[in-house]
């Protein structure tokens, strides 16, 4: 029998929103022995209203499978849930053949901890909670009969697995390695997935839409993109006809993909696409002082700001990388500047872009706006239950 999460007076309420997590200070007690990632059944008195997976090491205590009390979390419960998540996204045109394409997308997908990408034949998946470590075989046989992939690596490397008691794991959970890192296609253009080496698992899915729209505004101008890793928004600012697509990122082997990137398109003309290894926040500055200028921008820097606790540092960061770059557009220009910070939301990072824009401005005398608000591609949903599930947001912003 289930251990029975018994909760403090009021604390079932946000489980009747349908908001998946339980955190300590709403656990009154444990009836009954449960160990990491079993599942408990959550209480409102004696009224059974969830299953969840326990996380007796994190401060999200327990994470909700399921809001139905009559269902059982078996090996079957994974199998409709990961085909829901699938059958979801062949219903969108947009996400319909896409050769790389987020599967599972965790809270938002009804699988808290759960991440999976798939690319070609192959699918890379991240778990980071007790539950999803515990019921891996289960997600692996769902995903591999939802999906026909000959392969699953798994990428459980994140640091958030810290935050659960769980050690770092990676390998092959099915299958076992292609010959070469799979080439997905994105919007035509060819780009390798370095799954085992790179970031995350390997590709940064979440900005497809953004990317195609970097390619539509390219058309003859002079583009900066900063933070590039393997080179997604610099290729297609490329195949959109920019006239020169500079590219900086920190990693080398970032830019070593990015480099090969570029050579699995041969159509796209490499002589105006230059890589630079340097930190960005340096290297705008160093632009400024040399006088160069740009058409588009493009800042997406990594996530300052995992939680709410590390705004203020962040801030201050995403502050200044804009800010720097408003400096270095020329009259009309575009900058496309992204937060993915969880911690930093929507009209803070407004108010962060504005505030930059404005100390930019005082120099030059520039006004800015908005044209656009720009989120994760619909692969990357957010569950209108689960508001942090969106922590990408990005402006796209015209300079006078
Ligand atoms: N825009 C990319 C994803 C960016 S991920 C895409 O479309 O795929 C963030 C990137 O920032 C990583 O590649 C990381 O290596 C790089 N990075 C982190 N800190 C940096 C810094 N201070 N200067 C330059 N690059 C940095």
């Amino acid at each position: 029998m289930s251990a029975r999460l018994l909760l403090k007076p009021g604390k079932e309420r946000s489980l009747f929103r349908r908001h998946p997590w339980l955190f300590a200070g709403s656990v009154a007690q444990l009836d009954g022995r449960a160990r990491p990632g079993d599942t408990v059944d959550v209480m409102d008195g004696d009224r059974l209203i969830a299953k969840a997976a326990w996380s007796p090491a994190s401060q999200i205590r327990a994470r909700v499978w399921s809001f139905d009390p009559n269902e059982t979390i078996d090996n079957a419960f994974f199998k409709r849930r990961v085909a829901a998540a699938v059958a979801r996204r062949q219903a969108l045109p947009a996400l319909r053949g896409q050769s790389g394409l987020r599967i599972l997308h965790a809270e938002s997908d009804g699988l808290p901890g759960v991440i999976a990408d798939q690319y070609g034949d192959m699918v890379v998946i991240q778990l980071t909670s007790a539950g999803a470590d515990k019921w891996r075989a289960a997600i692996v046989d769902a995903i591999v009969k939802a999906t026909g992939c000959a392969r699953v690596y798994e990428r459980s490397d994140s640091e958030v697995r810290k935050l659960e008691g769980l050690e770092p794991t990676t390998g092959w959970v099915h299958g076992a390695a292609p010959e070469t890192d799979p080439i997905i296609e994105e919007h035509g253009v060819k780009m390798a997935v370095n799954y085992a080496g790179g970031h995350k698992t390997g590709f940064y899915l979440d900005q497809r839409d953004n990317r195609r729209m970097t390619r539509e505004l390219a058309a003859g101008r002079r583009v900066l993109n900063c933070f590039c890793y393997s080179g997604g928004f610099s290729l297609q600012a490329l195949a959109g006809g920019a006239s020169e697509v500079i590219s900086i990122d920190s990693s080398g082997p970032a830019l070593a993909t990015a480099q090969q990137n570029l050579e699995l398109n041969p159509e796209l003309s490499a002589s105006k696409c230059e890589w630079r290894e340097d930190d960005v926040f340096q290297a705008l500055r160093n632009l400024h002082k040399a006088g160069e200028k740009f058409d588009l921008i493009i800042l997406d820097p990594p996530k300052f700001a995992p939680s709410s606790a590390h705004a203020e540092r962040a801030a201050r960061a995403y502050k200044d990388i804009n800010l720097h770059g408003f400096k270095l557009l020329n009259p009309g220009g575009l900058m496309m500047t992204y937060s993915c910070s969880g911690g930093i939301g929507l009209e803070l990072f407004q108010s962060i872009v504005a505030g930059a824009a404005r100390d930019a401005g005082l120099v030059t005398n520039m006004g800015a706006r908005i044209v656009q608000r720009l989120q994760g591609a619909a692969d990357h949903p957010i569950d209108l239950a689960f508001p942090e599930g969106e922590y990408l947001k990005g402006l796209l912003v015209q300079v006078d």
